[in-house]
């Protein structure tokens, strides 16, 4: 698989799943069908788990467990701390399985969207031209990345082996 594995995305679709559907964090932490997500790390207040429309492979996604909606305020100043630490080790697990050029952190969403804070962590691929890096490689105006589900079984193994 390389970088440039891409697959087109249904954007309409998931636009209106991420704005009529459930809370997509709460609605995986309640183990509710058709929101299922590749677990990797878990503490007692964050998860982090895989995209599941990946934009770059093997893209995780961290969030408290509880249903927060500002991504500073919505924390004490201890929270934030301890979700950024847990941002944090993520990131350093996917350093280690994926050995990107970069590792891009952000937290996105918004009220009418995907309102749970959730932090992305993004590993940019050695080779990726700088034309295509960035804001381009996090686009799923771009399509999604083309992993095969060994593939990203593999990654979840690793990644879990790692934040153990
Ligand atoms: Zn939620």
């Amino acid at each position: 698989m390389s970088f440039l594995d891409r697959r087109l995305f249904d954007l309409e679709a998931y636009e209106a799943r991420a704005r009529l559907g459930p809370c997509f964090v709460c609605a995986f932490l309640a183990g509710e069908p058709d929101y299922e997500h590749e677990l990797v790390y878990e503490d007692a207040d964050h998860v982090a788990f895989l995209d599941r429309w990946p934009t770059l492979p093997g893209k995780v996604l961290v969030a408290p467990k509880a249903h927060v909606e500002d991504v500073v305020s919505g924390f004490s100043e201890d929270g934030y701390l301890r979700m950024m630490r847990a941002v944090r080790r993520v990131a350093l697990a996917v350093e280690e399985v994926l050995a990107p050029e970069r590792v891009y952190l952000l937290s996105l969403g918004s009220r009418l969207g995907n309102p749970h804070v959730h932090w992305h962590v993004a590993a940019l691929p050695p080779g990726v031209p700088y034309e295509q890096q960035q804001f381009h490689a996090l686009m799923a105006e771009h399509g999604v990345a083309d992993v095969t589900p060994t593939e990203t079984a593999r990654i979840a193994t690793e990644l879990r082996r790692r934040l153990a």
